[in-house]
């Protein structure tokens, strides 16, 4: 069972269409994706910065 999510309206549905707005929803990707972790990138990118000073 696959949770989808409408980004227009920023809920969760089972539905392939939005039973708010109708549009088609979307599966929700995996969370290392998600907006929310955009920061883990630079942390990784500085930790990576990090290792090649060290090496
Ligand atoms: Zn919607």
């Amino acid at each position: 069972m696959k949770i989808l999510t409408c980004k227009g309206c920023q809920i969760y549905t089972l539905k392939q269409n939005c039973p708010k707005c109708g549009k088609k929803t979307q599966t929700i990707k995996p969370a290392k994706f998600s907006p929310e972790d955009r920061f883990g990138k630079y942390r990784r990118k500085a930790k990576n910065e990090l290792q090649h000073k060290t090496d």
